[in-house]
């Protein structure tokens, strides 16, 4: 591969990896992973899993949202040591409701000549996007949805979208969000994207309420999902 560490400032490489299926790792993710002098990585656990699963032995070290911005101060004092660093997180592109961002603000204000490289690869938002069948040249992703405060402000914004939105939301709060859907856009398609790229993989859709009644007669909701919901009919405004 043309990409030598010939960055005398040293470089950062922004490493995205795979949601679930290990075969998710671009030909650069796994060089970087390989060539870099270590990995921080926010579970050092997932990591090495990978590494092992591709026969590499590159040292790996902890940096998770508690000390992003503590081990960015190490990591500037090896890149100014001309070190090749690469940063992953959990699963899938750092940065993405993932630690990442604050490193790279505060890589990028210490040492402004540092080469920052994205390693771009799999994300469950676009890996839901690719499978859903909707018209995606326009979204809103709002990540998370917020545990308490500020979820009635959410369900209203969700509401009254014309466009769609995606959301991350885990196996204890799905029924819950469906819920709430279901009284405030009740007549919203919604479309869920599970455990992607994985065994049990899966795209469900319908109104809310419907969803939720599918989902518990699974018995036990499991997995992660990407949540989509498109704009209720009336408010199909670009359609
Ligand atoms: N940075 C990651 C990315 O680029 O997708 C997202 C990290 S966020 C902490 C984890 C959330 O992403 C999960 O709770 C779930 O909502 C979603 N997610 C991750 N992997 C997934 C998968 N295989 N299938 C569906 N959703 C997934």
């Amino acid at each position: 591969m043309e990409e030598e560490n010939d960055h005398p400032n040293g470089k950062l490489s922004i490493v995205a990896t795979p949601i679930g299926n290990m075969g998710d790792l671009t030909f650069r993710a796994l060089w970087n992973l390989k060539e870099c002098n270590v990995i921080y990585a926010e579970d050092t656990r997932v990591i090495s899993k990978l590494l092992a699963h591709y026969g590499l032995r590159t040292s790996v070290q902890r940096l998770d949202a508690a000390t992003e911005a503590k081990k960015a101060k190490e990591i500037i004092v090896r890149l100014e040591a001309g070190e090749h660093v690469a940063f992953v997180s959990d699963a899938g592109t750092p940065g993405i409701s993932d630690p990442g961002s604050r490193l790279v603000a505060i890589v990028r204000e210490a040492l402004p000549e540092t080469l920052i490289d994205a390693i771009p690869g799999p994300s469950a938002l676009t890996a839901a996007l690719s499978i859903a069948g909707i018209d995606m040249s326009a979204f809103t992703f709002l990540g998370f949805p917020p545990h308490k405060k500020g979820r009635q402000t959410l369900m209203k914004q969700i509401a009254i979208s014309d466009i769609p939105v995606v959301l991350y939301e885990s196996p204890h709060r799905i029924i819950k969000l469906l819920g709430e859907l279901a009284k405030a856009a009740p007549k919203s398609r919604i479309t869920i994207g599970r455990e992607l790229t994985k065994m049990h993989e899966e795209i469900l859709a319908g109104e809310p309420l419907e969803l939720a009644a599918r989902l518990e007669k699974k018995g036990g909701v499991r997995g992660e999902f990407v949540v989509i919901i498109e704009p209720q009919p009336a408010k199909k405004a670009r359609t």
